[in-house]
């Protein structure tokens, strides 16, 4: 099987019908280029650039996260770099920035919500990000969007930053796709609305499961209800994947259930464009969307939008592609 998968590595992500999807790695930092190299990544679908802020006792510096932004970009030779911007709260914390304990940090202050109060943090990011682009095919997205509002004081924030660089005579990147994460429930049913402003989006399941099933992801003892499969969240995904393409806009997915062997087929049948996993998961999902008719896919999806559980959802996928 692994030689099997070894020879796709400079293979095109196309179904047996020959859909095409494009399959990209999430990277911590510029080190794990490598292996997306290896494993035929098509992209980086998700740079989670908190780790550029973290093991450290002060904010990296605009120079800093400039190399780190500039060796992604051009690492990956024009093609697609999805850079998360900084998302800490939650289980990361930050603490030279000596923030209050929180009740509920998943439910608190961070991620966007931080960067548009501590907009000195925010505004050096999206400048390092600004003068990188030029070294590549740089696409921005924002974290933990929750309402419009949060997406359009973002986005204008980028825009003021990026006058301001024009201004002084830098270069930056014409064509720089702007888009957000899609793992708060208000903003996956409020999808239609965001997809006339932004350019695409990233659906990030690890938070989205969570929040939708008020079920913590780091808490053992209610992990059944870690359901990727609900139909619950099966049709928040696809209001979402729906929602871009009434819009001409694409969508993604950035979270665990991505590279997941049960999820992906559904996945496709849904219409999704890009999955970003792993880099070591690339090539096996790669070996099975080949095996995979879109078409055919995309019935199944209907039809387990219609079950009742998550294990009926599984059952049937199981099924469905067991002779493959
Ligand atoms: C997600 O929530 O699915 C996601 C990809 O982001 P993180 O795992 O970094 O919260
Ligand atoms: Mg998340």
């Amino acid at each position: 099987q692994k030689a099997e998968w070894a020879k796709l590595v400079n293979e095109k992500t196309v179904s047996a019908d020959g859909h095409h999807v494009e399959l990209a790695a999430n990277i911590g930092t510029p080190k794990d280029l490598k292996g997306v190299i290896r494993n035929g990544g098509e992209g980086v679908g998700l740079y989670r650039t908190e780790f550029l802020y973290m093991g450290r006792d002060q904010l990296p510096t605009e120079d800093e996260q400039f190399e780190a932004y500039k060796a992604v970009l051009e690492g990956m030779e024009g093609k697609p770099v999805v850079v998360r911007t900084l998302d800490i709260g939650g289980d990361k914390e930050l603490p030279y920035l000596s923030l209050p304990k929180e009740m509920n940090p998943f439910l608190g202050y961070r991620a966007i919500r931080l960067c548009l109060e501590e907009q000195d943090i925010f505004r050096t990011q999206l400048r390092a990000l600004l003068r990188a682009s030029q070294y590549g095919n740089l696409k921005i997205m924002f974290p933990m969007i929750a309402t419009l509002g949060e997406f359009r004081q973002a986005k204008a924030i980028l825009l003021e930053e990026k006058q301001k660089l024009i201004d002084a005579g830098n270069k930056i990147a014409e064509q720089i796709e702007v888009g957000i994460m899609v793992e708060i429930p208000s903003t996956a049913v409020m999808a239609d609305t965001f997809a006339k402003e932004v350019d695409f989006f990233s659906i990030g399941t690890n938070d989205l499961i969570q929040y939708t099933m008020a079920a913590d992801r780091m808490n053992e003892r209610i992990s059944y209800l870690y359901q990727p499969y609900n139909p619950a969240i099966l049709r928040l995904v696809k209001m979402v994947i729906d929602a871009a393409h009434k819009e001409g806009k694409w969508a993604g997915m950035c979270g665990e259930m991505a590279g997941d062997e049960i999820a992906i087929p559904v996945l496709l049948g849904l219409g999704l464009d890009e999955f970003s996993m792993s880099a070591t998961s690339i090539l096996k999902a790669r070996s099975l969307i080949r095996k995979l008719s879109q078409e055919d896919m995309k019935s199944l999806a209907e039809s387990v939008l219609t079950l009742e559980t998550n294990q009926d959802v599984m059952n049937a996928v199981k099924r469905a592609t067991e002779n493959i």
